[in-house]
């Protein structure tokens, strides 16, 4: 099955906001950027200072969309799928 291509929508979004998309893995935080200032990028989440993924761990392809689960080159997963549509902070940390 091949996936879907990305609609004129999401092309102009990249056009305007930035090429790639870098997330937090703790609390979702997410942030668009250009390829140029991919340098410029903080280390860590400016909300909660957990792990800002911004690359796929496995084959390092940039990552295209905020929602993206699974990476579009090699499908390795780049979060928990279970952070979708519920909370991810737990009370206590
Ligand atoms: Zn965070
Ligand atoms: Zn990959």
């Amino acid at each position: 099955m091949a996936k879907p291509k990305r609609n004129w929508i999401q092309e102009e979004r990249r056009k305007t906001l930035g090429d790639w998309v870098a997330f937090c893995l703790r609390c979702g935080f997410t942030l668009r950027f250009f390829e140029e200032s991919e340098a410029e990028l903080p280390a860590a989440c400016p909300q909660c200072e957990g792990l800002l993924r911004h690359r796929c761990p496995a084959c390092s392809a940039p990552i295209a969309s905020a929602f993206a689960v699974e990476c579009e080159e090699c499908d390795a997963q780049l979060r928990p799928a279970e952070l979708f549509g519920s909370p991810i902070r737990k009370p206590g940390r």
